[in-house]
């Protein structure tokens, strides 16, 4: 039998309303997902909108024996779960090991490996000295290759764009340096890097942060171009970190062809910002230089990391606050005078890496560690398994980012995920239930979002 209205108390009113904010909450989240082109979330947040809330209305509203007890039964244990998903919990501290006491030399990585021909004198030196690289190595430079035809996710259209963004990339590559203004320009320090900030994001920037340049900023050793084994020289006093975002649809398509054109055209973004930045502070009269898409002295995660742009999470890159790892990143070195930006130590990144594990999960040939971050040669982080990585982007064609597209930290930075963001920042066990709920949205191994019909064409006519 229903109650009248007038015959409602304020228990069952504030569990009708709770009922109601469920459905709303949940509607919203459906919405959310449709816009984002993310069907299994909006249906399964539109079941739970309706599911939900029905125990909350049926026993406010239909009399039965106990109703009283059970009406503040279901509001105390709401309650509680909300305490319990949203109270702040002790904030750890990230690792002090963190960063490495020695430099990385760049003809360590395999971006330079790649480039080693048999029956050269750089791959017998190089072999002859790293013998356990040479079996991997040779394995990867045995497979078609990036953007390659013969590669599995080849498509003429998307592979020519990315090739397309990536010639025009190395468009920049003499821009990096040049002749410094024999003008000096005086600015006061704080004013001149708020400035840099402010401009750097008219030109494409999400995100801008300062540090100051440390050894194991620097790569030890050139390991690309006609510098191959030549020691880095770079005696600049402040490094500029520039974040851009990826497309998150285009990163959704991992690991085929869309993906990868956007990663060249944000290279190319990134690129232009940060030649643009140091020709700027050049002018002023400082030295100035850019490190970009394939021409870098530097390590950009590292830098960006310490110019308080994020942490470096379970996949080794920078996760940044809203976009996780969707972004790239270019760096600009200097010595203009510059004030430096806090290091932001978020431990909830590192938590929550601890917990997800979903970038593991998904990496095709398993090249993410599941374990727990740990320390290797001094310095306390996960290690990914590169060989493995490149490996499998020879064979793709493309440079994949399934764990980038998977990853809970990557869904839009709008409304909704900031919520959520912003839970996993304050609690640990929110943490725990956010991973969860990625996992029942999105699913644990999330498809391939589909090509998108402009890129599709037939190339048979
Ligand atoms: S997928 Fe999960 S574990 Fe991997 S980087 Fe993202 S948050 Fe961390
Ligand atoms: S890019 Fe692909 S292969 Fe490499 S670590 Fe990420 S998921 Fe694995």
């Amino acid at each position: 039998m229903l109650y009248y209205m007038n015959e409602l108390t304020i228990s069952n009113i504030i569990l009708i309303i709770s009922g109601e904010l469920l459905f709303f909450f949940m509607m919203i989240f459906s919405i959310f997902s449709l816009k984002e082109k993310e069907s299994k979330a909006a249906s399964r947040a539109l079941l739970l909108a309706i599911i939900l809330p029905i125990p909350y209305l049926l026993i406010a509203l239909i009399a039965f024996p106990f109703q009283k007890e059970a009406v503040l039964f279901l509001i105390i244990l709401t309650a509680l779960v909300l305490i319990v998903l949203f109270f702040p919990t002790k904030r750890f501290k990230v690792a002090e090991k963190e960063s490495p006491e020695y430099k990385y030399d760049e003809r360590d990585i395999v971006f330079s490996r790649r480039h080693l021909k048999t029956e050269t004198e750089r791959y017998d030196e190089y072999y002859s000295n790293h013998h356990d690289k040479k079996k991997p190595d040779d394995n990867f430079r045995s497979k078609p290759g990036l953007l390659s035809p013969e590669s599995n996710m080849y498509n003429p259209f998307t592979f020519a764009s990315a090739s397309a963004s990536f010639i025009a990339v190395s468009g920049f590559h003499d821009l990096v340096d040049g002749d410094v203004s024999d003008t000096k320009v005086e600015s006061d320090p704080l004013k001149i890097s708020n400035y840099i900030k402010n401009w750097s994001k008219k030109l494409g920037a999400l995100n801008t942060g300062i540090t100051e340049l440390k050894e194991y900023h620097k790569y030890s050793h050139a390991g690309r171009r006609k510098s191959y084994g030549e020691p880095v020289i770079l005696n600049h006093k402040f490094a500029i970190a520039f974040t851009v975002e990826m497309d998150k649809y285009q990163v959704g398509c991992a690991p085929a062809g869309p993906t990868v054109m956007e990663s060249a055209q944000q290279y190319f973004e990134s690129g232009a910002v940060a030649v643009q930045v140091a020709a700027f502070i050049r002018n002023l009269g400082y030295p100035a230089r850019a490190h970009i898409d394939g021409n870098y002295q530097v390590l950009c995660p590292l830098i960006a990391r310490d110019a308080g742009l994020g942490e470096i999470g379970r996949m080794g890159l920078l996760m940044t606050p809203n976009l996780g790892p969707r972004v790239r990143i270019s760096v600009v070195t200097t010595d203009l005078p510059l004030v430096i930006d806090d290091r932001n130590y978020e431990h909830s990144t590192i938590d929550f890496c601890e917990k997800c594990r979903k970038c593991a999960v998904n990496c095709p040939p398993k090249a993410i560690s599941f374990d727990s971050r740990k320390e290797i040669n001094g310095v306390s982080r996960w290690k990914i398994d590169s060989e493995a990585c490149y490996t499998y982007w020879c064979v793709a064609g493309t440079d994949c980012a399934k764990c980038m597209s998977v990853c809970p930290y990557s869904h839009p930075d709008n409304m909704l995920h900031n919520f959520v963001r912003a839970g996993i920042r304050n609690s640990s066990v929110f943490r725990k239930f956010a991973v969860m709920m990625d996992d029942f949205f999105y699913g644990k191994k999330p498809k391939s979002l589909e090509i998108l019909e402009w890129m599709r064409i037939d190339n048979e006519k």
